[in-house]
Parts: C-alpha cells; structure tokens; sequence
C-alpha cells in the first residue's frame, strides 16, 4: 500500500518584480510572514505607517483564527461542534449566515457543514483513510448547511446530533478582508497580503503600477500557467493539488462534493476566483470546484454576485471568464479559451 502526502501547493504567488515579498523592512515597505489558520501568511503595507498597519492587520488574522480554529478548545467552532448550541462573536455569527447564504446561492456546492465527512477521510488528522460506500451514505444523512440554525443573541444551534462545521473554506477569504480594511483605516492605499496563497490587494503598487498575481500550473507548481494583472481586488485558488493523499495509485484531494462526501470528481484541478471580495472568492473558489466547467460557467453566467474565473481542467486546459480578457497574461504555450456571458 503507497501512501503518499502532500500539502504544500498554494495557488497563487504576488510577483514583486525584483524585491522579496519577505521581511524587507524599509521605511516605506513593511512585510511580516506569519503562521495562522493552518498556513502561511504574508502580509504586507507601503507608505507611511506601513509597520504598525502589518501589525495591526496580524493582531486581527489572531483574534479571527481564535474564534474559527476547529481545534482550539475556546473556540466558538470547537464549542459550537461539542455542545452543539453555543453563543458565538459577531464574526462568527456573521461568517456562518455568510456561509448559509452561500450555500443556497451554490445549490449546496459550498457547504461549511460537510465537515463530518472531511473528518472521515482524515484530512483533519493526517490519518488518511477511503471510508467504504455504506459509510458515505451514512454520512450525508449528517451534513448540509440546513442544520445550522442562528437564533437571537448570537446563539447558534446544530440540529442533527453528529453535524459539526468547519470555516476552512470562507475563513481566510472573511480575513483577507477584514484585514485589508484594517490596514486601511490606518492609512495605508498600497498594500497586499497572501493568507495562504489566498491574495487581496489594496490599490496599485507604489509606482502606480497593476498587482501582477501568478496563478500555479497544478501540474507543475514551480510554474505559473499565466498572470492576473489587478488593482483593488481578491485572487483566491482551490486546487485539488493543495491537500491531498496517495493511496493505492489513486488520489484523494481535500475538497469534498456534498452530494457524495467524496473529493470532487469535476474535471477541475484548479479554480481561480478573482473578486472585489475575499469572502465571496473564497465561497467561490471551492463551490466552482465542486461544480466543474460547466456547471459552474452557468453559475457564473446567473451569478447576480461580480466575479471571474480562471478553470484549469483535469487535462491542463484553460478557461477564463471574459472580463479577465486584458488582466490575464497566459504562459506562451497556453491560449486559455474564453467564457462568455
Ligand atoms: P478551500 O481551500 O477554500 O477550497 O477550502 C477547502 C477546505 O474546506 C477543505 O480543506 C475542508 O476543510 C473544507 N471543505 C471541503 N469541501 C468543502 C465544501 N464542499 N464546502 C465547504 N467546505 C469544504
Ligand atoms: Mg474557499
């Protein structure tokens, strides 16, 4: 039995042309990578103020991983998932109707409640394992955003006995903006921050320049297939290639489709949402996984939310949304084919 793990690939990369997005510490540019949520964090803010917006913006990323982490006890997730009732922060209050909202909007495609089966298959663990058929039906029985219900008072409540929930799909987009909001009530008009990959920019480069934003080829994760030129915007990735495990020859990834609490059988290796929100990228990003091409260009299509995709398929085949036509700069061997409304 091969038994193989791999998590490391994260999707994007902010290219700097020239200076290193880590610690470079002049007056004008301060950059801090930290651990949180689970991955690294890269945060960084230009101009005046820019150390004491990083910090702030890292005493934020803190106090938000505090509430969502599935395994700090003092959680409000973890007091939430073991007593099944719990009063919880407004940010998690907010997060949850956020991700209830999303799951309607997604037909079920994002659901923050399929966590009973991303435990089954011991993505939470490290202890990985393909729970038999009988199982998995077991299990769908148990998840579904529907068994979460928000009453008065920030009081939260999961109907069905074995339900539990996980942020880890919305959590680090809800950050990313909270955290550029942050930096920019201190003042800061150029910043960026990478939560794991997951990227949102403010304004434009010093220079007056775009953000350039390399999106992984998941076939290769040393190269980029293309490049997002952005101002303003979040660039968030859910790639098959970021959490998985080898077993047997097969690969299992982390993203689940609820309708079969297996990985997401899609055609898709890689999803890119770019939006002016990190929370709806994030939501995004995973449900269009789980939707695949099609489905999820009629998403797109329907979709009273402003948004773009970037599709990279099971064969290495790009498709981009139209109005990533003139952000988009393809690596010279690719011509990414065009969604149009
Ligand atoms: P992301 O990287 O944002 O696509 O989120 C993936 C993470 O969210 C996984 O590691 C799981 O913890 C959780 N997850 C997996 N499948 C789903 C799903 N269909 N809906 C919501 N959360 C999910
Ligand atoms: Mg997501």
């Amino acid at each position: 039995m091969k038994f193989k793990l791999f998590c490391l690939g994260l999707g994007l990369m902010v290219l700097f042309g020239g200076c290193s997005s880590a610690s470079s510490n002049s007056p004008e540019e301060y950059s801090q990578t930290i651990f949180a949520m689970d991955t690294a964090m890269t945060l960084t803010a230009y101009g005046e103020g820019c150390e004491a917006a990083v910090n702030a913006a890292i005493s934020e990323i803190n106090r938000l991983d505090a509430l969502f982490s599935v395994n700090n006890e003092n959680s409000d997730i973890y007091r939430l998932n073991n007593e099944k009732s719990a009063q919880v922060s407004d940010d998690t209050y907010s997060l949850l109707g956020s991700a209830i909202d999303f799951y309607e909007k997604t037909y079920g495609a994002l659901d923050v409640a399929v966590y009973p089966a991303v435990k089954a298959w011991g993505f939470t663990t490290g202890e990985h394992r393909v729970p038999s058929d009988s199982e998995l039906s077991e299990l769908k029985t148990h998840i579904g955003a529907e068994n979460i219900i928000l009453g008065e008072n920030n009081t939260v409540t999961l109907t069905d006995s074995l339900a539990e929930v996980d942020l880890g799909s919305v959590a680090k987009g809800y950050a990313s903006d909270l955290v550029c909001n942050v930096m920019k009530n201190t003042g800061i008009t150029s910043g960026i921050v990478s939560l794991g990959g997951n990227v949102e920019t403010i304004g434009v480069k010093t220079d007056g320049s775009l953000w350039k934003i390399g999106v992984t080829d998941p076939s290769d994760e040393s190269s980029l297939i293309g490049t997002l030129s952005l101002e303003n915007k979040a660039v968030i990735t859910s790639g098959s290639y970021q959490r998985y495990f080898d077993l047997d020859g097969v690969r299992y990834h982390h993203i689940i489709d609820p309708e079969t609490c297996a990985p997401a059988r899609s055609g898709l290796t890689s999803v890119t949402i770019v939006s002016d929100s990190g929370l709806t990228a994030d939501a995004y990003s995973t449900a269009v996984f789980v939707m695949g091409l099609e489905k999820g260009s009629d998403f797109w299509r329907s979709s009273s939310d402003s948004f773009d995709i970037v599709f990279i398929t099971d064969e290495g085949e790009v498709y981009i949304t139209e109005g990533l036509k003139n952000a988009f700069v393809p690596r010279d061997d690719i011509e990414p084919v065009i969604i149009e409304r």
